[in-house]
């Protein structure tokens, strides 16, 4: 341990993210990223602003970027907060709404990132257990006596999605505390909270540009809901570092909100290309939750999830593994990547 260490610092567990190997070329099925390109619309943006432009600081308040984000949710540019990455905008959320001295609320199998900054702001995580079959129940989080409250929906690693009434559900229980959503998935096949925003003003739903946007490089996240909501965000936001993204990012981003046509597109063809997947990899055995995500998380009774993982990483397919954790050690996380690459997973696997 360094002598500078603190005792905070000696006691954080951090997030580690999946494998970003660097050494050879896999066929990347690990961390859920886009197999395509981003938006073309995207990528002029972002070339654009490669120029002497970037002497420029960014604007602080990234106003395009909310203004397009507002117009494609039917909500005010008022409703929208923008950061480094959902990551960024859920620590943000964490500090600013869940640091009570009761406990927040989540399932216990979900994004592992969550325990991470509830260690960091010394909040208590509350664990609410799936149902056996992978499930959140709406009524495991009644007469909850907590800070708050984060669903993810769909969840992972599982790739379940809850409808958009079981939410409600989840809502009408825990009016006096901040239901976080988190919906960084939404795209590839669940209903978006996005549109209770106006209804329920604890609800912030939090969404991201790396997965259905394919834009995980430029690490753009955001998040709607009652404009108290978000300026408390901008309030915390501008006691940290008053300029969540850079002019690339904003520029790229913005972009790629005004491409709905490609997003609607790319993700089409995730959803086909999951459809077929599941299919193959039912007919070799394997049990496959039914995804919501660009992912599919998946099991084989009779064979090691590690040896699948690292026989399959020999042979150049990365997916992910989660150790020995509980319950789901036994299962894989494959991202949905191209159908080319998903045709290799399978012979692979064969
Ligand atoms: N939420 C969930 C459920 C995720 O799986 C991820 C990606 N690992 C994130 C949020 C964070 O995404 P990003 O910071 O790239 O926006």
């Amino acid at each position: 341990m360094s002598r500078f260490w603190t005792d905070k610092i000696a006691s954080l567990d951090p997030y580690v993210p999946g494998e970003q190997p660097q050494d050879k070329q896999y066929i990347k099925l690990n961390t859920n990223e886009s197999p395509y390109s981003p938006s073309p619309k995207a990528l002029a943006a972002m070339t654009e602003q490669v120029s002497e432009k970037l002497r420029l600081y960014p604007d602080p308040n990234c106003q395009t970027l909310k203004n397009a984000l507002a117009t494609t949710y039917s909500v005010k540019p008022n409703q929208v907060f923008v950061g480094n990455g959902s990551d960024e905008v859920l620590a943000l959320a964490f500090m600013g709404y869940f640091t009570g001295d009761k406990p927040l609320a989540f399932a216990d199998i979900t994004y592992s990132f969550y325990k991470v900054y509830a260690n960091l702001y010394d909040i208590k995580p509350q664990l609410i257990p799936l149902t056996d079959t992978f499930d959140i129940a709406p009524s495991d989080y009644e007469n909850l006596d907590v800070s708050g409250v984060v669903v993810t929906n769909p969840n992972a690693p599982t790739g379940k999605a809850l409808p958009l009434s079981d939410i409600e559900k989840i809502l009408q229980a825990n009016p006096d505390v901040v239901v976080l959503v988190d919906e960084a998935y939404v795209d590839f096949g669940a209903e978006s909270a996005v549109t209770l925003v106006d209804q329920y003003p604890n609800l912030l739903v939090v969404q991201t540009f790396s997965k259905s946007r394919a834009l995980a490089g430029i690490r753009v996240g955001y998040a709607i809901g009652h404009p108290d909501l978000i300026d408390g965000l901008e309030r915390l936001k501008n006691s940290f570092n008053s300029y969540p993204i850079d002019r690339i990012a904003l520029a790229g981003a913005t972009a790629a909100v005004e491409d709905g046509k490609y997003l609607q597109d790319i993700c089409d063809k995730t959803i086909a290309t999951r459809s077929w997947a599941v299919t193959e990899l039912e007919k070799l055995g394997f049990e496959v939750l039914p995804s919501a995500t660009n992912f599919v998380f998946v099991t084989h009774p009779e064979r090691s999830a590690e040896a699948l993982y690292l026989n399959l990483k020999e042979q150049g397919i990365l997916v992910r593994y989660f150790g020995n954790k509980p319950r789901i050690g036994n299962y894989l996380r494959i991202t949905i990547g191209t159908d080319e690459e998903m045709a290799a997973l399978i012979s692979a696997l064969k």
